[in-house]
């Protein structure tokens, strides 16, 4: 892996102005005043943000294609997926919820996963694809619109609370959805952004 450049930056969690110097593989620059990870020259980030990308997308496939969650209660069974526990929303007159939550848990982790797979690909591969910077600043504007946690935390708070009121059982899908969130996060926490960003404007140099 190639040392990255040093630049200079400002820290996230203090404000303060530092140079950080030339990166060798493996090594990390902390802030000198609150010790806040500023950047890090990780030899195998590539590898692990195509590998996870791509895992994380197959999980997402399997998460809406299997029951998400089954209900029991007075006799009756009821199991719904991921797309029917969406669709509910629309029939009960909230359909701007519905689209609101399709995008935010479904089409924005999918693009994001996506756009991974095609920067990391074409880092790898070390050849410029059309559309790499744009498609990296896409991903990078994508990443706090992802709400891929946040729902499985909601769907663990209402599963507490109904669960008192009927048998409920966690489907294929439910797993899949928390294998995707794993994966996913290790695609977003992972790589070091700025060096992303200089071996992709270095692609374009070349
Ligand atoms: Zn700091």
């Amino acid at each position: 892996m190639v040392t990255t450049a040093g630049s200079q930056m400002v820290c996230h969690e203090c404000d303060l102005l530092i140079a950080v110097p030339a990166l060798a593989s493996g090594q990390k620059a902390y802030c000198p005043r609150c010790n806040y990870l500023l950047a890090a020259n990780r030899p195998q980030a590539l590898t692990i943000v195509f590998a996870f990308a791509v895992s994380s997308l197959l999980f997402l496939l399997l998460s809406i294609a299997f029951p998400f969650l089954g209900f029991s209660a007075g006799g009756q069974e009821r199991t719904v997926t991921l797309l029917q526990s969406i669709a509910i929303l629309v029939t009960e007159d909230l359909p701007s919820l519905a689209a609101i939550v399709f995008t935010t848990i479904i089409l924005i982790p999918a693009a994001f996963l996506i756009g991974a797979v095609y920067v990391s690909s074409a880092l790898k591969m070390n050849r410029s694809l059309p559309g790499t910077v744009t498609v990296l600043r896409w991903i990078l504007m994508l990443m706090p619109w992802s709400m891929a946690e946040i729902f499985l935390i909601g769907i663990l708070v209402a599963f507490v609370k109904i669960v008192s009121l009927a048998d409920v059982s966690l489907g294929l899908s439910f797993w899949s959805y928390v294998l995707f969130t794993v994966c996913m996060t290790v695609v977003m926490l992972y790589p070091d952004k700025r060096q992303l960003w200089e071996r992709v404007r270095s692609l374009n140099d070349d």
